[in-house]
């Protein structure tokens, strides 16, 4: 029986016991698999036939076969002769560690290999999770001398220990847990030999962190046997030939793979063979790996090998997303991919496939299903070789499939005026790189042939560059090349799919989605077999820009984490309305907002997923912590999960508005019914804007005029269309549209402002109203949209507010004081009737003459203007097309709701600009 792969002491000497090959009939009654394995030790590690005391300890019938090869032992080969059934009868599973991390995972996992009904059985295991870090761990720990290493071993015996006394019991649990402490003696001496010589092997190191593999699968073939089933358990360093490759790979040799395993099936016949994943050997039989995560590959090549009906690989995911689902939480299942669909994805990092898996399989067309043990009612992922059809109504036409992305990586950019037409020069560079053992991820150049960039990983650049520079040492110095540079810390965004390959504008799309999220693009690549466009950006925005492109190409809805500052009338009004309608814009419109945070002056509420706007009040009260505009603004934007983000300011703050550019520049949205931007300062809304126009960043104010009526949009749509602003005249005040509306003789004026106070329609002071700064401020925005260069001051105000009565203290006391000012007011309203006409507070931008004022006007009682009622608002655009008529826009333009309606308005405009469904 070979109990070990190989067993091993070490004496002072550093001497190590030779492997043993047994065949089947001396060890019966052995289990759990009597199987003959041989292998030649590292050469660090001479073998020793005297030092075989501690085989012969554990069977007395064992004979001791130094060095022997599993060729060797051909000679026993046809007593047990048995033919290798190939073909559909052979269903290969495969478990991944997290599949195999507990007893009782271990256990579940036997049901379902019991519970397959087909004819035979292939099961590939991969170590406990966790296990192959650990042992890697030790590795490291053991060559920087590091003796801990001792007692991370204990801990892995303690995990393979108690898992044991879980499962087994009776003589299986002794045979396993002497097996498994022999094991580990020695691995221990042998750290200890890599201890001494503070230097480790790549054939060591395979050989000791295969050992979670070998462990799983002897304690998963006893559970399957415990419950009355027969099977086997294979070592596949026994099987699997494979040969190293210079870029830290092995290729499979099949033949000799399949020779391997005639025999190996020969002598152990059986319809369920549980194998271990990961492990393999040299064609010199030296144990070998086939590289982290490579159980996958090997089920691959087990189903090649025994052309297998279908490979499922189990693990802890319903499938393959179309985005690693720990960054797109709204990744979808794949059910279908192709099989080069399925490589792309895993070869650019969805580490749910390894990306060698697929060649194997494919020669043969045998499909591959990722399934999830942990949900047994998903279909999964079906990799096969035409993914076409259409899958349970799912729309597989999208050209997209999924994305992947790539961290970690450097760009090295070469350049020069003197590589054009140059022959080599590409073969020059890349042979540099090839001698530093770099892996070159990917590669771009342009047709001018001026520069060529291409992608390592990060912790190769720096060698890559020194080859380069040396290289290229005289190109440098004679200016033939300019500059071999470096630029770190980039990532790679891949997009895959196979229909890219017939479908115009899909890159277009793409570049769009990245740029609409403000991602800078370093350097593109597109093959011409068109399965992959693939996107080097920097590594900050990575996560960003994957969800930016998932969600734009449907995979996910338009979703945009929103920041609401300033939760006052308009504000609570906007969250209400938002509160009632999210789940609608959500179904029927593809458009995700969420309210990351609220933030008053005072307190501020953050969310990481949402706020649940049904309790927004009493979470800010309960949850509330201290405003901090800065860190609410990191944490709306900084959220990961969520492509786009926009700050709502519903304050009239000039100081929040001074953020706005700020907040551009880093690509937020900005949506605002606050008129102290566009009304501040000439020179900074002219950056504002131009940023603005620069970008791709947003900047939308439809509510600081008219509140919820379409006037900025309406002087936008004339302008963008060609038109010519002549003159733009309005009630632009809701308040003083009332009062005036009102005063018509049958009250004083001051009766009139006291009921518009008690009704709420003026501030708290209406001076603030009479004063008309507030007009002039709509005024302003509006003559600047029109393109005049104004600043406030410019505007000539007519004030209501009598002169003795500005300085008063109280809103009360001007109260008090207003009547002694009724008669001025009754006089002016007199003299206008006496001629048929009214008394209206308006703004005028007059555009030929590039000005603007605000005043007190007469309007003939015909006009539009004397027609109104309430608090409307009424603006006149006089323009080229609209010159004897004016096109009038006229509605309620003050209040709470009919404001908070204009910012949401501007949301749902921002979502489709962001590419939402119309
Ligand atoms: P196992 O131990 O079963 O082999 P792995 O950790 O190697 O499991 O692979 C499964 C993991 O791959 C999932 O838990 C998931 O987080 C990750 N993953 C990354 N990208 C994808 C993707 N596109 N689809 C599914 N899973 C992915
Ligand atoms: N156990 C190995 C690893 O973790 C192989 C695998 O599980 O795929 O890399
Ligand atoms: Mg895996």
């Amino acid at each position: 029986m070979l109990m070990a792969a190989f067993s091993a002491t070490i004496s002072g000497s550093s001497r190590f016991l030779s492997p043993t090959s047994l065949p089947k009939r001396k060890i019966s009654g052995f289990s759990p698999s009597p199987q003959c394995r041989s292998f030649p030790l590292p050469k660090a590690f001479p073998l020793s036939r005297s030092n075989i005391s501690s085989r012969l300890e554990r069977g007395k019938s064992l004979t001791i076969h130094a060095q022997t090869s599993v060729s060797d032992i051909s000679v026993e080969k046809s007593v047990d002769e048995v033919n290798l059934p190939q073909g559909d009868m052979w269903a290969v599973h495969k478990f991944g560690g997290t599949c195999v991390g507990t007893s009782q995972r271990i256990k579940n996992v036997a049901d379902i290999i019991i519970s397959d009904d087909s004819e035979r059985k292939l099961v590939v295991i991969s170590a406990m999770s966790k296990v192959t870090d650990m042992m890697y761990d030790l590795i490291n720990k053991a060559q920087s001398r590091d003796d801990s290493y001792v007692s991370a071993l204990d801990a892995v015996l303690e995990k393979h220990n108690s898992t044991a006394l879980d499962l087994l019991d009776g003589d299986d649990l002794a045979t396993f847990l002497s097996q498994l402490h022999h094991d580990v003696s020695n691995l221990k001496a042998m750290l200890r030999a890599i201890y001494i010589a503070g230097h480790v092997t790549a054939s060591f190191s395979d050989f000791v962190v295969g050992h979670g593999e070998l462990w799983s699968a002897q304690m998963l073939s006893y559970v399957v046997r415990k419950s009355g089933i027969d099977c086997k358990w294979m070592d596949t360093r026994e099987v699997l030939i494979v040969n190293p490759t210079s870029s830290n790979q092995v290729d499979p040799d099949f033949t000799e793979s399949e020779r391997k395993l005639e025999k190996w099936f020969s002598q152990n016949p059986s319809k369920i063979i549980i194998a271990t994943g990961f492990i393999a050997s040299t064609p010199q039989n030296i144990p070998t790996t086939l590289k982290r995560d490579g159980s996958d590959f090997s089920a691959a090549i087990m189903g090649a090998l025994f052309r297998a009906r279908q490979v499922t690989i189990w693990t802890d995911v319903d499938g393959v997303y179309s985005a690693d689902p720990r960054k797109v939480s709204e990744a979808v299942i794949l059910r279908k991919l192709s099989y080069q669909e399925a490589w792309e994805m895993s070869y650019f990092g969805a580490n749910v496939l390894h990306p060698r898996t697929i060649i194997p399989v494919m020669r043969y067309d045998i499909p591959i299903v990722i399934r999830n043990i942990f949900n047994l009612s998903a279909p999964g992922t079906k990799i096969c070789r035409s993914a076409s059809d259409d899958v349970d109504g799912q729309n597989v036409d999208s050209p997209v499939k999924g994305f992947a992305t790539i961290d970690n990586l450097a760009l090295v950019n070469v350049e020069g005026t003197g590589m054009a037409g140059v022959p080599g020069t590409a073969s020059a560079i890349f042979s540099a790189v090839k001698d530093v053992g770099a892996n070159v991820i990917m590669i771009s150049q342009a047709s001018s042939e001026h520069s060529v960039c291409f992608a390592v990983p990060e912790k190769e650049v720096k060698a890559v560059a020194e080859a380069l520079q040396s290289r290229f040492r005289q190109a440098l110095d004679a200016g033939r090349l300019s500059q071999v540079a470096v630029i770190p810390n980039c990532s790679i965004l891949a997009a895959v799919g196979q229909k890219m390959a017939s479908t115009p504008g899909v890159s277009a799309t793409l570049f769009n989605a990245l740029a609409k999220a403000n991602i800078n693009i370093r350097a593109i690549a597109q093959g011409c077999s068109e399965y992959n466009i693939t996107a080097v950006l920097k590594r900050e925005d990575c996560i960003r820009a994957l969800r930016a492109v998932h969600s734009r190409f449907y995979l996910s809805r338009t979703t945009i984490a929103m920041g609401i500052i300033g939760p006052g009338l308009i504000g609570a009004a906007l969250l209400d309305q938002l509160r009632d309608q999210v789940a609608v814009l959500k179904e029927e419109f593809n458009i995700d907002l969420r309210v990351m945070g609220i933030t008053g002056s005072r307190t501020m509420l953050l969310s990481e997923v949402g706020i649940d706007l049904s309790r927004w009040r009493e979470l800010l009260k309960q949850k509330g912590q201290v405003a901090d505009l800065e860190k609410f603004t990191q944490h709306v934007h900084g959220n990961h999960f969520i492509p786009n983000t926009a700050l709502v300011d519903c304050t009239a703050d000039s100081n929040v508005a001074s953020c706005y550019h700020d907040w551009l520049c880093k690509g937020i949205h900005v949506i605002t019914p606050n008129k102290k931007a566009n009304s501040g300062p000439l020179d900074k809304y002219l950056k504002l804007r131009a940023l603005q126009r620069q970008s791709y960043t947003h900047y939308f104010y439809e509510a600081t005029v008219g509140a919820g009526l379409p006037i900025v949009s309406t002087l936008r749509g004339l302008l963008e269309t060609g038109d010519r602003i002549l003159r733009i005249e309005g009630i632009f005040s809701g308040t003083l549209s009332y009062i005036f509306n009102n005063f018509t003789g049958t009250r004083t004026f001051s009766e009139v402002v006291a009921e518009a106070k008690e009704a709420g329609y003026t501030e708290p002071d209406p001076r603030d109203d009479l004063s008309g700064t507030d007009v002039a401020r709509k005024v302003i925005i509006l003559a600047r949209e029109s393109g005049l260069k104004l600043e406030l001051s410019d505007i000539p105000v007519q004030t209501l507010v009598p002169e003795p009565l500005r300085a008063t203290a109280s809103a009360e006391d001007f109260m008090k004081q207003l009547p002694q000012f009724d008669t001025d007011m009754a006089k002016e309203r007199q003299d206008a009737e006496e001629s048929r006409e009214v008394l209206r507070y308006v703004g005028v931008v007059d555009a030929i003459n590039q000005k603007g004022v605000v005043e007190l006007r007469r309007y003939n009682k015909s006009h539009p203007f004397a027609q109104l009622s309430g608090s409307d608002n009424i603006i006149a655009f006089t323009t080229t097309r609209y010159k004897e008529q004016p096109l009038i826009v006229r509605g309620p333009g003050a209040g709470a709701q009919v404001t908070a309606g204009g910012v949401f308005s501007d949301i749902l405009r921002l979502a489709s600009y962001l590419g939402a469904p119309s």
